[in-house]
């Protein structure tokens, strides 16, 4: 058992870092705890370009190095652990890794953030790390010079095939429906951009292998004839949205039909001293100057709640 913290926070992406952040420059003892590296979902994106006061855009990396930097320079202690479980209901409040180690807190805000959504087809598991990639920034590079495809209709569908084209030979990109999600700035960039061919009412239908078990094409059906296409391609970048990290919280916290977490604008939860922020909330705007503003958010709800 370690000490016992005044908060306990899990995931060090951009809420989680910010919440640590607040709560040790508040006064408050705060451990982060992260399975990975910190900065989460950030960390892997190219560019970010709607973060306030960066006129130029910043470096994912760069900008989660940063906050990183900032809460640990106010004290915050950064953990690096896979939590398995949860107990909310002990007081203190109890998080149990799959290391088996077990951290006590007297609060705890929940930032574990989401992970990519699978397409489910055909390839796709079997190819995985062999073409089938659902981080574009960290793996467009082996594709150099190549043919590749992005699959989804998202601002991530839409950033990674503006990144990947800078180094790509072409890039598909293929989605269900005759327009994109994404933001607007994102469809003039990809009409100017000559090496990105869109295709357009396009459902994924299976992955292929070649003689040595790398991907070598991709298999899709026109959604309204059925007429299927193959598109030869190197690689397969899947982004077609994202589902939260909350497997861990089933029974500890009421969450939503799609497992996010139900928190009002405070990020309090159904439990009493336990707060969410970030992308594993329930909440209608996913950007990182939300998550910030969660952790933030939580971190002094957090401070309230001790003090009572
Ligand atoms: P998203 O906005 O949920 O978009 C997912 C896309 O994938 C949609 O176009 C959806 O199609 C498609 N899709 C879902 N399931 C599919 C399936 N089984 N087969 C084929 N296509 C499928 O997800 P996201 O792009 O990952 O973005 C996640 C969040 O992060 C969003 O809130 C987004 O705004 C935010 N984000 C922001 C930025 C930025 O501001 N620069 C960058 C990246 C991400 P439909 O359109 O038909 O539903």
């Amino acid at each position: 058992m370690s000490e016992i913290v005044d908060v306990a926070i899990i995931g060090a992406g951009p809420a989680g870092l910010t919440a640590g952040l607040y709560a040790a420059r508040g006064g408050l003892s705060a451990t982060i705890l992260e399975r990975i590296t910190p900065g989460g979902q950030l960390a892997q994106t190219d560019k970010v370009e709607n973060y306030p006061g960066f006129p130029e855009g910043a470096e994912g990396w760069q900008l989660a190095y940063d906050m990183q930097q900032q809460a640990l320079h106010f004290g915050a202690n950064i953990v690096t652990d896979d939590v398995a479980s949860v107990d909310f209901a002990s007081d203190p409040k109890v998080i149990t890794a799959k290391s088996g180690n077990e951290y006590q807190a007297r609060t705890v805000i929940v930032a574990s953030g989401a992970h990519p959504r699978k397409l489910g087809v055909p390839g796709e598991g079997e190819l995985a790390g062999r073409g089938v990639s659902y981080c574009a920034t960290c793996d467009g590079n082996f594709f150099r010079g190549k043919t590749v495809v992005v699959v989804g209709g998202g601002n991530t569908a839409a950033g990674d095939a503006l990144y990947l084209a800078r180094i790509c030979e072409k890039v598909y990109l293929v989605h269900r429906r005759d327009s994109l999600r994404a933001t607007k700035i994102y469809h003039e960039r990809l009409e100017e951009t000559e090496n990105v061919e869109f295709v357009w009412n396009s459902n994924a239908v299976r992955i292929e292998a070649d003689d040595d078990g790398a991907v070598k094409s991709l298999v899709v059906a026109d959604k309204n004839t059925g007429e299927e296409r193959t598109i030869d391609c190197a690689a397969v970048f899947v982004a077609v949205g994202n589902e939260p990290n909350s497997d861990y919280l089933y029974g500890a916290l009421d969450l939503d039909e799609g497992g996010y977490v139900k928190a009002d604008e405070g990020g309090r939860t159904s439990v009493p001293g336990v707060f969410a922020a970030g992308d594993v909330r329930v909440k209608s705007l996913r950007q990182v100057v939300t998550a910030v503003s969660d952790g933030a958010q939580a971190a002094e709800n957090a401070a309230e709640y001790l003090a009572i």
